[in-house]
């Protein structure tokens, strides 16, 4: 089960909701105060987006099991992993591999909005299986470094965060199958 990325997941979580994070005004020198006209800096609103829409997906999948819709809301978003898990040690199978398929997903995805590009490292490319991953910040998406490894088109291999989670679940399925 993904505790390792529950936990990422959640720091990672804890650092995007912590309010220093935010942008603030930039320093206004004392001589311009009295007659600077520029607003404060707004709320970072597509960071309060992106909280809001990862919040929403593991909340809506508790509220979906069969007893979920009784579960309390999670306190704060550093206490959603943690919240999850216990919503959902009851559930079967199918649902716990998706819990673990969307902390996965969620993990690699706040690592990223953090700018640790390197967290797509620890995951082999789906295609060469080598260890060859980097981020593409331009193009939100994971290349591979190995030139030839390429699509049947030709087409350099690139991978969505959403298929790294993926294949990490479905690996650690195949893992703890073959060690029963
Ligand atoms: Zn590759």
């Amino acid at each position: 089960m993904g505790r390792t990325a529950a936990v990422s997941a959640a720091t990672s979580l804890r650092l995007l909701a912590s309010p220093e994070l935010r942008p603030r005004p930039a320093p206004v020198p004392e001589a311009r105060r009295a007659t600077a006209t520029t607003p404060p800096a707004p709320l970072n609103l597509g960071l309060i987006d992106y909280l809001d829409a990862h919040v929403t997906e593991v909340v809506t999948h508790v509220r979906s099991l069969p007893g979920g819709d009784a579960a309390p809301a999670p306190r704060t978003p550093g206490d959603l992993y943690d919240w999850y898990i216990e919503h959902t040690a009851h559930a079967d199978a199918d649902e716990q591999a998706w819990r673990d398929y969307i902390t996965e997903r969620h993990a690699l995805e706040h690592a990223i909005a953090l700018g640790e590009h390197k967290a797509v490292r620890p995951h082999p490319c789906p295609r060469c299986g080598c260890w060859s991953l980097f981020w593409d910040d331009a193009g939100t998406r994971a290349r591979c470094s190995i030139s030839d490894c390429r699509t049947p088109d030709g087409m350099a291999s690139s991978w969505t965060l959403a298929r790294l989670a993926a294949q990490k679940v479905q690996r650690t399925e195949i893992w703890r199958r073959n060690a029963t």
